[in-house]
């Protein structure tokens, strides 16, 4: 297992196209589980091929611990990865294709057995080892290539490339509970691409969110929740994400329309014009006039809770409600949890 670190790491596919991934340095711990999470086309498959060694980096540096192995290859590297599609070999049963990383590395017969029957039990694929994997249904496949990925206790990092894509939804939070089990018993350093936040939050110690080529917060699931880095963060994680609107702040006071809310920090020296962001689970409604007017727009019955969609100074704000509470008629106003306000200057946070 390795502590992975990228220095100075940025890529372009070619001379003439914009930066796939702009400079980044980030150590990666040794034995963590990671979550790369972020839209399509952000640079996740992008960074995961240049940490296993499928990609040379045009600018930068990957070390595995101390050793830069930024030129060797994903067989140098020790890594193993499994990709978004099923990859197995026909010609070979399903039992042989779990043992096969093993065999290559010249394991004992009764060693390569003992870890394929407990991998084939931990994926549910113990009835059928002796199949061939020709023919099989994608997701049994896809399994295949999972147990695969799994199958060495040796390897530097394991690396999951949106591997649950092809599985049927019902069978994806059983794998994804598999796989963090598998973390907490063998704790490999594991990195898991997926565009789906509840897939990254669930499964990840640390979630490193990308967007446009760029690294813009790793934090545990609770840092992203409550003090996101970016305003990206704040809206991309949450249902509904973080609301975000502008306001001018002075003396430690935020100025909404006619309203002042306070600042979480009052000896706060801001001042200016901002973007505060507080999360709809930290605003609730009102029928106090001296919290902020809203007009609410529709409220939407979630199951779990409603979420008010309403409209303030012109912004829209999403807040959630309690599924048993009644609104009123006279809930025209927002209160803000001021603790939980986040303020941000060009997208970024400045407080607290
Ligand atoms: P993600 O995995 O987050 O969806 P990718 O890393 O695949 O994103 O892609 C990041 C950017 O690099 C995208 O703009 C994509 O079009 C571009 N890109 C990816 N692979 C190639 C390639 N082989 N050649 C040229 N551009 C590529
Ligand atoms: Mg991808």
């Amino acid at each position: 297992m390795a502590k992975i670190t990228l220095k100075n790491l940025a890529h372009r596919y070619s001379k003439s196209a914009e930066q796939a991934l702009k400079p980044m340095d980030h150590v990666w711990e040794d034995g963590m589980a990671y979550a790369l999470l972020g839209p399509s086309g952000c640079g996740k498959s992008t960074l995961l091929n240049i940490i296993s060694g499928l990609l040379t980096p045009s600018a930068g540096q990957v070390f595995f611990d101390d050793i830069d192995v930024t030129s060797a290859d994903t067989a140098e590297r020790n890594i193993a990865q499994v990709f978004q599609f099923p990859v197995v070999y026909d010609t070979m049963t399903v039992g042989e294709n779990l043992a096969f990383p093993l065999k290559n590395r010249g394991h004992s017969q009764t060693r390569i057995m003992n870890r394929v029957a407990e991998i084939a039990d931990m994926i549910g694929l113990s009835d059928i080892l002796t199949i061939r994997a020709s023919g099989l249904s994608a997701d049994l496949q896809q399994k295949i290539s999972l147990g695969r990925g799994m199958v060495r206790e040796d390897v530097n990092a394991i690396l999951f490339d949106e591997p649950l894509t092809v599985i049927d939804p019902a069978m994806k939070w059983q794998l994804r509970a598999q796989l963090k089990e598998l973390h907490l018993k063998l704790a490999h350093t594991m990195i898991y691409v997926t565009h789906d936040q509840t897939e990254a939050l669930t499964f990840a110690d640390k979630v490193v969110v990308m967007n446009q080529g760029e690294v813009l917060q790793i934090g545990t699931p609770t840092e992203l929740f409550e003090a996101p880095a970016h305003t990206f963060v704040g809206n991309f994680i949450g249902s509904p994400g973080m609301n975000i609107f502008k306001a001018h702040i002075n003396a430690g006071k935020i100025q909404i329309g006619e309203k002042t809310v306070n600042l979480p920090d009052q000896s706060s020296d801001l001042r200016g014009e901002f973007e505060i962001g507080i999360r709809p689970e930290y605003c609730s409604l009102s029928d106090k006039a001296s919290d902020i007017a809203i007009s609410i727009d529709r409220v939407e019955d979630v199951g779990r809770h409603k979420i008010v969609r309403a409209t303030l100074n012109g912004s829209a704000i999403n807040i959630i409600v309690n599924e048993s509470s009644e609104i009123s008629e006279n809930m025209k106003y927002v209160h803000f949890d001021v603790a939980k306000i986040n303020v941000y200057q060009d997208s970024w946070r400045v407080a607290p």
